[in-house]
């Protein structure tokens, strides 16, 4: 794996500006550290996926069927016919530019193909020369171009330098959503076997084994066992969580980040801490074991396939609603896929209402899922939790909108309100940088891998730079999110950009101030570090 080592300034030596030749002729060039390597055989063979084989982007030859072009036409054409928005978004950019400057790759690499016009671009000029009589007859003249090799290499070069975050559509007059493109896009190379291993693979452990990380059901008990203890290290109070239960009115399900690695971990520790304080009656699963859907970023019919588990689990368990965790990209999913690829939910399931306030959450009447922020702000509006904000105050805390919570299902005041309700001290970063115009971690969309560490750094200047302006202006020493790849991805970026900036979940911010009935007098924080208002109240005894 290319080692990246270059400093900030390095990185940002470039020039915005045109390249010397015209866009057609400009071929990305292809070296380690600039893409994410290729999904490996058995992987893409035990999905059933095509043209599973060795293969390197830096190899001449990408070993191809023969009839390449016929299956990228055929591919091509089979999603025009059959969705309405790509037809619609190959056809109607005017090429206003309003989006070109949105895109966080373009504004820190400088890259003209990573404007997102452009980007689209690379897509539009096949279908207009393959698909519209124009095109065909005017080629080049009327901005379609011939389908080559070299077409589908940039394709892939650029294709998976998008995160999918939708910042661009915010812009675009006509509502174009080059997140879509990208998906569609993806979905043809697929067809020829060309995809990246970081998104496979946690597809095959998913469609295998119920989640991303292919955490097996002992093992993924055992863990959540181990929490427990460390949750009573700290509190003194032993929580036994329910496992693939029948009969619970709640089932939980949230991304097996949370389970499996730091700082998810102490989110998902909150959780488990919160549900105890408020009595709720709910089970996990081992089986529904993963929020996330890395099939969104892999084709339409997986994602459809790794949904339904979730709905299929809460109809087995008998569970009347689903209550999800901090996720990013499982929200875009369940708002706007979920129904349109699985129809109605099991007719057992019932619109959510909070048990402890009686809230009915009218917006989830067609999901059945809550979104953990949007409960615990119901129960922070309705005073049924009791906070020491004491134990925070040595936190000054800042909020990253995630992409898709944030723009796929707009949800912006809820996660701000829990965390106003546990700390003390909150900053916003720049308007323009937060809520619906929030800049993406650069590694989402199956991007969070190290291979590719340069171009995360570059797509991460955006939220690094806003995250640097609040350290400097307001001692800014905490970053909180509600997505589980955010809380693995920020964490770079924050010591390339932000040094001294700690990532962490909502929820490890609720349970560290959460006052619960019985708990011993605490002394640590989650991560089991002192609490440093401690030491300052007994020096002011002293
Ligand atoms: S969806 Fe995000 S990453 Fe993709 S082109 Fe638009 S702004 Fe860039
Ligand atoms: S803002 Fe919309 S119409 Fe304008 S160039 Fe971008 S995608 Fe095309």
């Amino acid at each position: 794996m290319a080692k990246f080592n270059m400093t900030p300034d390095e990185l940002l030596n470039f020039q915005f500006g045109a390249p010397n030749v015209g866009w057609m002729e400009h071929k990305p060039v292809f070296k380690e550290g600039n893409f994410a390597y290729p999904g490996k055989a058995d992987v893409i063979r035990d999905l059933g996926f095509p043209n599973p084989r060795e293969w390197s982007p830096l190899d001449e030859d990408w070993k191809l069927p023969e009839n390449w072009m016929e299956i990228v036409r055929d591919g091509m054409k089979d999603r025009l016919d059959r969705y309405r928005s790509f037809k619609l978004f190959m056809d109607i950019c005017v090429r206003c530019g309003a989006c070109a400057d949105k895109c966080h790759f373009y504004i820190g690499g400088g890259d003209p193909k990573n404007m997102p016009v452009l980007r689209a671009e690379l897509l539009r000029s096949i279908y207009r020369g393959e698909f519209t009589t124009a095109g065909k007859i005017l080629g080049k003249w009327a901005g379609g171009r011939p389908l080559t090799m070299d077409v589908v290499k940039e394709w892939f070069f650029y294709f998976y330098q998008c995160t999918e975050c939708r910042r661009c559509s915010l812009f675009c007059p006509y509502g174009i959503d080059t997140a879509e493109v990208t998906m569609i896009a993806r979905e043809l190379l697929q067809l020829l076997g060309i995809n990246i291993n970081w998104m496979m693979e946690p597809v095959r452990n998913c469609n295998r084994m119920g989640n991303h990380l292919g955490i097996q059901p002992h093992a993924f008990k055992d863990i959540v066992d181990f929490l427990c203890e460390d949750i009573e290290a700290v509190t003194g109070i032993r929580i036994n969580p329910p496992m693939n239960e029948k009969g619970h009115e709640v089932l939980f399900i949230t991304p097996s980040g949370d389970v499996f690695a730091d700082p998810g971990i102490y989110t998902f520790m909150g959780y488990l801490m919160l549900f105890h304080e408020i009595g709720l009656d709910y089970t996990l699963s081992t089986y529904a074991s993963e929020g996330g859907n890395f099939g969104l970023f892999t084709s339409h019919e997986m994602m459809k396939k790794l949904n339904a588990k979730m709905y299929a689990e809460a109809e087995r368990l008998g569970s009347k609603w689903i209550l999800g965790g901090e996720c990013g990209h499982m929200w875009r999913v369940i708002n706007q896929y979920m129904s349109t690829h699985n129809g109605p939910c099991p007719p057992k399931m019932e619109t959510p209402v909070s048990p402890i306030t009686g809230t009915v959450f009218r917006n989830a009447t067609e999901t059945k899922m809550v979104h953990i922020a949007e409960f615990t702000a119901d129960l922070v509006r309705h005073n049924k939790l009791k906070f020491d904000k004491r134990r925070n105050s040595h936190l000054n805390v800042t909020f990253h909108d995630s992409c898709n919570p944030a723009r796929g299902m707009g949800m912006f005041e809820e996660p701000r309100e829990v965390i106003k309700a546990c700390c003390d001290n909150f900053f916003e970063m720049p308007a323009q940088t937060i809520r619906e115009q929030t800049f993406c971690c650069a590694g989402g969309s199956g991007l969070n891998t190290d291979e590719i560490m340069e171009m995360r750094m570059r797509g991460g200047l955006p939220r690094g730079n806003a995250l640097r302006h609040v350290q400097q202006k307001h001692d800014v020493n905490t970053m909180a999110c509600v997505c589980a790849i955010d809380r693995a991805t920020l964490i770079p970026l924050a010591d390339y950009w932000a040094p001294g900036v700690t990532i962490c979940g909502v929820h490890e911010l609720v349970a560290n101030a959460l006052i619960m009935k019985g708990e011993q007098e605490r002394t640590m924080d989650l991560r089991q570090n002192e609490l440093p208002y401690l030491d300052e109240s007994a020096e002011e005894d002293a």
